[in-house]
């Protein structure tokens, strides 16, 4: 799918990647380094990251490093990702806080452990948070940034996925929208993916079963026929709301799932 664009949409601009050693975080990782960005790869699974970080590194140089970040830790990891990558690269453009986690697949509320409840509130929501909170404080002075986080399908589907997972991911589009009101007054845009189902590790650990596997399900379930999704999808919505192709698109969250959610009586 690279190489559609004629240019490279974000040439000079500087992003951190939360969730970037893997699935959609590795793609978006890619297609923004292909496009010319420099680009801080932010995860907790450091063989992971630093191995896509000198894959990178040994195909278009040093513009792309790799940093141990639990998004879940403010002084110790998050504020010193943003801090790194400023002083590294010079500023900060792009804040894509997508580092998530689907949490135990208990889907009623009687079996629901609490204590996966809050593990998930806490990657999902308070990460994004947290990721999004120190980006402002870098951003806001600059008068300039774009904040875009992944949300999911789950934020306009109920009954699909456990109520810790659906919950967190409509609580990030709350706080999306209240970051677009709040930061638009300094040129900061604020922007939401939400991804239907792709078979990446998430996905395929959560069930048990092989991406071709999942695959198949996805396909049968399409309503867009002839297309199997991957992570790629995802990255090139990144790609358009990070870049300035998109400048006045800011409170909206762009829904990437071949059409499925729509035919879903709860949407809204
Ligand atoms: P993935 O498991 O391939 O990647 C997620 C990455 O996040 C992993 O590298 C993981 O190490 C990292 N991560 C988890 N907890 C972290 C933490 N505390 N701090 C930093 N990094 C952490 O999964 P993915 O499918 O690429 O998921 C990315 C995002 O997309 C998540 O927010 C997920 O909820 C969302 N999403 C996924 C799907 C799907 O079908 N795959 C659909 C909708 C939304």
């Amino acid at each position: 799918m690279n190489g559609v664009y004629p240019h490279r949409l974000l040439e000079g601009k500087v992003a951190i990647i939360t969730g970037g050693a893997s699935g959609f975080g590795e793609s978006t990782v890619r297609l923004f380094a292909k496009h010319g960005a420099k680009v801080v790869i932010a995860d907790i699974q450091d063989q992971l990251g630093l191995s896509l970080c000198n894959d990178l590194v040994n195909k278009i140089g040093d513009n792309v490093i790799y940093l141990h970040c639990d998004v879940t830790k403010e002084s110790e990891n998050i504020e010193n990702t943003v801090n790194t990558a400023v002083s590294k690269f010079g500023k900060l453009d792009i804040m894509f806080n997508n580092a998530g986690i689907p949490g135990n697949l208990d889907f009623t509320i009687l079996n629901s452990d609490n204590e996966n409840f809050k593990r998930v509130f806490d990657v999902n929501v308070f990460g994004s948070f947290l990721g999004a909170k120190h980006a402002a404080r870098v951003m806001i002075p600059a008068k300039r940034g774009v904040i875009l986080f992944t949300s999911s399908v789950a934020s306009v589907l109920a009954g699909e996925s456990p109520h810790s997972y659906t919950v967190s991911k409509h609580a990030v589009i709350g706080l999306m929208k209240n970051l677009c009101v709040e930061l638009g007054q300094y040129g900061i845009r604020v922007n939401c993916i939400s991804p239907g189902s792709v078979s990446t590790p998430l996905v395929t650990t959560a069930m048990g079963v092989d991406k071709e596997v999942v695959d198949g399900i996805l396909c049968a379930s399409a309503v867009l026929k002839g297309v199997v999704p991957t992570a790629d999808d995802v990255a090139e919505a990144a790609l358009y709301l990070g870049s300035d192709a998109s400048r006045y698109v800011t409170g909206v969250n762009l829904v990437v799932d071949g059409g499925y959610s729509t035919t879903n009586p709860t949407y809204s």
